[in-house]
């Protein structure tokens, strides 16, 4: 079990970093949405939690927060590329302004498929938001409107972002590392 080989995480970006750019993020996402009647923000489960609970604290907008949820890694390291929507959202967006919630673009597959998957029901505006991007990774083209941190080809943890479920509960993002097991 891969989850099973020691690691250790190191520090990437700091919880302070973090909220500085939120701040800035959610200045032009106010801008970009100004004198919306609601914003929808869609969180995509799981790993956009506590991205998703942050960035709206900063928006100076009225939102309403929904989920979806979109099958995923399960506990691997590798995307699967074939996306499946796992969870739906609860409310209609047909018409309504629309910000999609990602944690992570990595080779691209699921935020693009999402963004057609939603775009499909004729929002008014949709536009989309990662905190992490991998552009090295892309095997589709897609680029998210705003990006918090364009990042290196690591495998990350922290700040709502899993390893085999561990370490969403981490303030800040680090890298995993494996590391030799004691004897
Ligand atoms: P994509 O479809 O763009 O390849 O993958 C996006 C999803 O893969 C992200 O939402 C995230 O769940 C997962 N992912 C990509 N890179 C990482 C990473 O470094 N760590 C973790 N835990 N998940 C990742
Ligand atoms: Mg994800
Ligand atoms: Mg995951």
């Amino acid at each position: 079990m891969a989850d099973r080989k020691p690691y250790v995480i190191d520090q990437m970006i700091s919880a302070k970093s973090i909220a500085a750019r939120i701040e800035d993020l959610a200045d032009e996402i106010r801008d970009e949405f100004e004198g919306t009647d609601k914003l929808v923000v869609v969180g995509l489960l799981r790993g956009s939690f506590v991205f998703i609970a942050d960035l709206v604290r900063e928006l100076d907008l009225p939102v309403e927060v929904d989920f979806l949820e979109a099958s995923s890694y399960g506990d691997a390291m590798e995307s699967s590329r074939e996306v499946r929507i796992l969870k739906d959202l609860r409310g209609k967006i047909e018409g309504r302004d629309v910000l999609i919630v990602e944690d992570i673009v990595d080779t691209g597959h699921t935020l693009s498929h999402v963004a057609r998957f939603l775009g499909g029901r004729n929002p008014a505006r949709m536009k989309t938001i990662a905190l992490l991007d991998k552009p090295s990774r892309r095997e589709v083209d897609f680029t998210a409107d705003w990006i918090g941190f364009s990042i290196p080809d690591e495998f990350v943890v922290g700040y709502g972002i899993d390893f085999a479920q561990r370490n969403r509960n981490l303030p800040y993002i680090g890298k995993v590392r494996f590391v030799d097991a004691p004897e």
